[in-house]
């Protein structure tokens, strides 16, 4: 019989599964603070355990860790992490320190199925999703005691690798487990949800009420264009996408982020900009403008400064608030997939011939 892994648990299911062995509800407490605050890695470390339960639980549960196989810095202080998976995956982490704030960008799949032209994670097609567990731990990691620097606020994206609406049960479980008192106790305030658009998907994301940020990539104004950069535009073209998110549910001032790649001559002309404020009309929203990050054998390009700067200026003089995404970390690649991209590149080139 396999092992469950108690990171992938809520403390309800922690309980259960006590409670079925006849203990009280304070164990669950225990355990959790084990998990959770004081980072055990083995049911063995939770020494106010009663060794009789340890040894129960030790035969069905147990505790993962990633393994960190590489850490890069950026000269902007953009710092990016290769995690080892259990069975041998590979997973990426970005860290962006920002006085005594940081946001940790967490991956939730292995690759990604949804084929953006313009995207490293989508080469290769998906993996896998993953378990909660390894994208809570991506988290986890820095807050080992002793590990990193301690920082007031720490804010989380999930814009890493894969789309966080196809591992639907990985990210709103980990989400729940970020959030809880009893889990990492980050505020959902904190926490922003990025999605290629899966409407359906985002409609039972809304009904799961978990009060975090939303951020849509939008990437186009016109169904023509995005069908042909994201694929999954044919399933859910722009109006239907468009009506979930002004049904998703949002706290008075929260506003969802419509994230827009900037293609050169693709998506980035004046009209596009005049089509954008037309589409986002009525919708509590902002705008994130994102200058492509230049990827291997793309055929795609970042448009010039001025180009963007006109595209952006034409939407806040037309009452869409909007930023511009300085590319951190372009040093090191920190754009999504790109260290793994790197690595397989790297393991390709020195793997021998045959
Ligand atoms: N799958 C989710 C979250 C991960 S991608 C999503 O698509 O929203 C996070 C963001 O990075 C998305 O807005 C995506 O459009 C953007 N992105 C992907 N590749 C990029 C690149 N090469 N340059 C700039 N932005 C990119
Ligand atoms: Fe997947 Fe997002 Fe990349 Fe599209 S942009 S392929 S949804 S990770």
């Amino acid at each position: 019989m396999s092992l469950t892994d108690l990171r992938d648990l809520r403390r309800d299911e922690i309980a259960a599964f006590l409670a079925a062995q006849g203990e009280l509800d304070f164990r669950a407490r225990q355990v959790c603070q084990w998990v959770y605050k004081r980072q055990a890695t083995s049911v063995q470390q939770m020494t106010d355990l009663p060794e009789v339960l340890r040894q129960r639980l030790q035969k069905q549960m147990y505790v993962s860790t990633l393994s960190l196989l590489r850490r890069q810095r950026s000269e902007d202080g953009t710092e990016k992490l290769l995690f080892g998976v259990e069975d041998g995956n590979r997973i990426e982490t970005v860290l962006i320190p920002r006085g005594d704030k940081r946001t940790i960008c967490v991956s939730t799949q292995v690759g990604c199925a949804l084929g953006c032209r313009f995207c490293l994670t989508a080469q290769g097609g998906l993996v896998r999703s993953l378990r909660p567990a390894e994208i809570v731990g991506q988290v986890l990691h820095f807050q080992e005691p002793g590990r990193e620097p301690a920082r007031d606020f720490t804010n989380i994206v999930f814009m890493g690798m894969g789309e966080p609406l196809d591992n639907f049960r990985g990210t709103v479980q980990a989400v729940r487990i970020m959030t809880a008192d009893w889990g990492l106790g980050i505020s959902p305030r904190r926490i922003t949800v990025s999605t290629s658009g899966l409407a359906r998907r985002l409609e039972a994301f809304g009904r799961a009420d978990l009060k975090v940020n939303l951020a849509v990539s939008l990437n186009a104004t016109t169904d023509a264009v995005r069908s042909r950069i994201m694929p999954i535009n044919k399933a859910y073209p722009i109006d239907r996408l468009l009506q979930a998110c002004r049904d998703f549910p949002l706290a008075v001032r929260q506003r969802i982020t419509f994230e827009y790649v900037l293609l050169r001559d693709v998506n980035d002309s004046l009209a596009d900009a005049k089509r954008l404020v037309k589409l986002l009309h009525g919708l509590r929203c902002k705008v994130n403008l994102l200058p492509f990050n230049e990827i291997p054998e793309s055929p795609y390009r970042r448009p010039a400064d001025d180009t963007v700067q006109r595209f952006w200026t034409w939407l806040v003089e037309h009452g869409v608030s909007a930023s511009v995404r300085q590319s951190r970390g372009r040093d090191i690649s920190a754009a999504c997939g790109q260290l793994r991209y790197a690595e397989q590149s790297a393991a390709r080139l020195t793997a021998p011939e045959g």
